[in-house]
């Protein structure tokens, strides 16, 4: 399970598409941050979604 750095809540999966090579992208419902994981390396990366031009 993957949880929100900020508000500790679980995230919602979505699509990642072809965002760069990272392999599963998370929302926080919350706190509208995005956060992206790659298993290979067991990195995860938070995305500030703070750009309107982002919206799909
Ligand atoms: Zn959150």
């Amino acid at each position: 399970m993957v949880t929100c750095p900020l508000c500790n809540q679980p995230m919602e999966g979505v699509d990642p598409q072809d965002y760069g090579g990272f392999n599963d992208l998370y929302i926080c419902g919350a706190c509208q941050i995005e956060q992206a994981v790659y298993w290979d390396m067991g990195e995860r990366v938070v995305l500030q979604n703070d750009d309107e031009n982002q919206k799909r």
